[in-house]
């Protein structure tokens, strides 16, 4: 039996460096690991690291049948999932069915540039057997929980919607002395 596993963190705390690393180490015991990614922003069928690694992926979008892909795949051993925060609520209750047969490990943001929940990472709270933060650093040092968005002139974007699809914007991960100190700036 499995389990669903939710490791989160903010912009930039080498998520998909620890996922892909994961990946290798079941690759290592000759495990076959299927690596899912939903399209939601990316047409790119590829995991990327900043620290150089990357590896192909699997792309989904919001209306595939989670359980009916990995049918597909019948030679898996353990998935992957990256961007996990894409997700729909169904698609997660989906991927906890599949994890009572194999391991589901989901890595992602837990919140918005608005401190909202993403319905996905509620639903992976929610679910998870294990849920794990990758841990990060706001630029003063302190520790990030918050992920800021920012316009093309360094700016902060203090509302809009949860997913903006191509844009300029930037994303950084800030504490919470930070986030407050910039939100109260008049705009
Ligand atoms: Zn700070």
């Amino acid at each position: 039996m499995g389990k669903l596993y939710f490791r989160y963190g903010c912009m930039n705390s080498s998520k998909s460096a620890n996922l892909l690393m994961i990946k290798y180490n079941y690759e290592e015991q000759n495990l076959k690991v299927l690596l899912l990614k939903p399209s939601i922003d990316t047409r790119e069928a590829v995991v990327k690291s900043r620290i150089g690694i990357e590896s192909d992926c699997i792309l989904f979008d919001e209306n595939c049948d989670l359980i009916q892909l990995v049918k597909n795949q019948p030679e898996t051993d353990v998935i992957l999932v990256d961007e996990a925060q894409f997700c729909s609520e169904e698609q997660i209750d989906q991927l906890w069915r599949i994890s009572v047969q194999k391991p589901v490990m989901c890595f992602g943001l837990l919140k918005d540039f608005q401190t909202k929940m993403f319905p996905g990472s509620k639903r992976l709270v929610e679910l998870a057997e294990s849920i794990q933060e990758i841990k990060t650093v706001c630029k003063c040092g302190r520790k990030a929980t918050l992920n800021a968005r920012f316009d093309q002139h360094g700016k902060m974007i203090k509302r809009g919607p949860q997913v903006v699809i191509g844009g300029n914007e930037q994303y950084r991960a800030v504490c919470k002395e930070c986030y407050i100190q910039m939100m109260d700036v008049e705009d």
